[in-house]
């Protein structure tokens, strides 16, 4: 875990109110022995990178704080079309800490979830950690199957036992709060989650190659680079593909590689100035000029859709 890693960078200098909340993102590599048995492609993998943060607050700004890390959760997942849930941790029997200390963050929280997504989240009684109550976020991949990716952990125990300190309004010593976070949870798994719900054919803002382009013939290569180019300039990943391969064959590899939007480039085309497009999952081929192709790619991929 990167939590003492975090702590540490915080006690390097004295701090004070004035400082927080003082956020620490680092993307975290993480080793579980997982039994062999349990191992699962990239959905459940024995080493994976975490998107991990850690924040530093006073204990008033639990609830502000907490609402901006719920309110990013939501900006990276809502692209995605994925559904998913949270739940709320609360204090578990072992807890450690003042139970008003539980009792007023619980209560944060709760106004929080209620604020964002109304009754629509869920409880699991005295699932909290030791150290703290928590958010969990459960999604749903394209077959039913749930996975926790983020989590937002409080957490008033570690600050306390590593001694960090910040210096209040009054003067005074106090101990902050300590905020754990993941959005994705680990970047393998939740790219696993999205190979399964887009069962590979990724949305054109999200596939590696949004355009792959295919001359008829080599005589054609110089207009097909002309458009590459083109596209390129405007922020579109586009490919050439000048295998030594039939002109089907060349259509047919781009089409297995689920990419958005194959130009097929000939005579007519580059006498025109124009694109033939094959758009993925649509029969009908059409022609457009050149220009027009790039305009309504560029919007295509600002929609994120
Ligand atoms: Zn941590």
């Amino acid at each position: 875990m990167d939590c003492p890693g975090a702590i540490l960078i915080y006690n390097n200098s004295l701090r004070s109110y004035r400082d927080l909340p003082l956020r620490y993102a680092e993307p975290g590599l993480i080793t579980r022995k997982e039994k062999s048995g349990q191992l699962g492609g990239l959905l459940r993998v024995q080493q994976f990178t975490q998107d991990d943060a850690h924040i530093f607050i006073g204990e008033d700004q639990i609830e502000e704080e907490i609402k901006k890390v719920i309110q990013l959760v939501d900006k990276i997942y809502k692209p995605f079309g994925l559904e998913y849930k949270a739940y709320l941790s609360t204090r578990p029997d072992d807890s450690m800490g003042e139970i008003s200390t539980w009792e007023k963050a619980e209560t944060s929280l709760k106004k929080i979830l209620e604020e964002l997504y109304g009754e629509n989240y869920g409880l699991k009684e005295k699932d909290g950690a030791f150290y703290g109550p928590k958010i969990d976020f459960q999604l749903k991949d394209a077959i039913g199957r749930t996975w926790q990716c983020a989590t937002i952990q409080l957490d008033f125990q570690m600050p306390l036992n590593f001694n960090c300190k910040y210096i209040d309004r009054d003067g005074k010593e106090k101990t902050p709060v300590l905020i754990h976070r993941t959005i994705m949870g680990s970047f393998e798994r939740f790219m696993g989650i999205l190979i399964e719900h887009y069962a590979g054919n990724f949305p054109t803002w999200l596939s590696p190659v949004q355009v792959a382009i295919v001359p008829v013939s080599e005589k054609f290569n110089d207009y097909a680079l002309e458009i590459k180019n083109k596209l390129i300039k405007k922020g579109i990943r586009a490919s050439l593909n000048l295998k030594d391969e039939s002109l089907g064959k060349r259509i047919r590899e781009e089409e297995k590689l689920k990419v958005p939007h194959v130009l097929i480039i000939g005579e007519k085309e580059e006498a025109d100035k124009t694109v033939t497009v094959r758009s993925r999952g649509i029969k009908e081929q059409k022609t457009l000029e050149v220009e027009e192709f790039v305009r309504e790619i560029a919007k295509e991929v600002s929609e994120k859709k």
